[in-house]
């Protein structure tokens, strides 16, 4: 079987084309950027509107089939935006009509995980899900896939694009800092923000916007110091989660996990503790739709019913498991 996956739950529009061994025909998105300020969801779920068939044809073309080869349709029912979820819905829903095959709703999170677990063969890791909206430590536990921490204001990509707008350099600001840190020689002490299991970044971000506009520092230190604090929290709260739930596999994911020191970083860490470090490449850390299609199938297999709505609140313990 082949199911057609649909995200949007934020910035990325995808379709995904995945079968039902797992193997990834089709990957394709097109992403809302703007020149200044974040993302409006109105503006963005226009922009889903405007690209969305688009995104089918060139997905359909890369995989090779026609759209009636798709025998099942998955789609992000959150969390994320709802005017940017309802697009998915919308398209889902005229794909259902069109084709007459079933329809599943998945949660973006527990996909970033699953797809993570099919590419790397990891069994039942911790998760760290460091994206531009998300941040949180999930691992399975207690026939749930639990939060074990999160930050508890703005998620770590986000404060990393604040920064980098703040500093003048563009969006996103990600790859653009993780360059500049590369020359980065000095050290600053900056306010480290672990809170039990959980992280914060707004005090952090104000800091560094003090420390930006003194004059006092440059850019490289600031973001290479940036970056050896920011992912020091993530992996500590990471670890400690491994610990708790004696699990000895870590599995990166979201779009921040593309940093290199990052990776690094998670790497040294298992490494340290006789661990195992997983990262899937890019185009599955990102926001993606071929994680849609698989969780979607996975969901399938084993007989789950969901919901033709969205839900852009939903936490991942709230899914019921029968897929484990
Ligand atoms: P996502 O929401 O998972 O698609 O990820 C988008 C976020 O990842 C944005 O906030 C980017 O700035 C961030 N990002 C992408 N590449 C990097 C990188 N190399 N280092 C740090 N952050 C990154
Ligand atoms: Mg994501």
């Amino acid at each position: 079987m082949i199911c057609l996956g649909i995200e949007s739950t934020a910035h990325t529009f995808g379709i995904g084309i995945v079968d039902d061994k797992g193997k990834i025909l089709a990957n394709v998105k097109d992403v809302f950027t703007t020149e200044k300020g974040g993302m409006i969801p109105v503006e963005v779920a226009k922009h889903h509107r405007n690209c969305y068939k688009d995104v089918i044809q060139k997905a359909l073309d890369v995989a090779g089939i026609k759209l009636e080869d798709v025998g099942l349709i998955a789609f992000s029912q959150g969390p994320g935006l709802a005017p940017a979820l309802l697009v998915g819905l919308d398209v889902a829903k005229e794909l259902v009509k069109k084709l007459n095959v079933p329809v599943i709703g998945v949660n973006h999170c527990i996909a970033h995980l699953e797809i993570g677990n099919l590419v790397t063969g990891a069994k039942d890791p911790v998760l760290l899900y460091a994206s531009g909206a998300n941040t949180q430590i999930i691992a399975y536990e207690g026939s749930k896939y639990r939060i074990f921490g999160e930050t508890l204001d703005m998620g770590v990509g986000n404060f990393i694009d604040s920064f980098a707008r703040e500093m003048g350099i563009g969006f996103p600001g990600g790859p653009k800092i993780e360059k500049l840190a590369l020359k980065g020689k000095n050290f600053i002490e900056l306010p480290y923000v672990v809170k039990g299991m959980d992280v914060s970044f707004s005090g952090l971000l104000t800091n560094l916007k003090q420390k930006f506009h003194s004059g006092k520092f440059s850019k490289e230190d600031l973001c290479y110091s940036m970056q050896e604090t920011v992912f020091a929290m993530l992996l500590e709260v990471s670890e400690r989660a491994m610990a708790h739930c004696n699990k000895n596999e870590l599995l990166l994911g979201g779009g921040v996990c593309c940093n290199k020191r990052l990776q690094e970083m998670a790497k040294k860490m298992c490494q340290e503790r006789g661990s195992k470090c997983f990262i899937p490449e890019n185009s599955l850390l990102v926001d993606n739709a071929a994680m849609i299609a698989w969780l979607g199938i996975t969901e399938h297999k084993a007989g789950v019913k969901t919901e033709l709505d969205i839900k852009p609140y939903q936490r991942t313990d709230q899914v019921e498991v029968k897929w484990r």
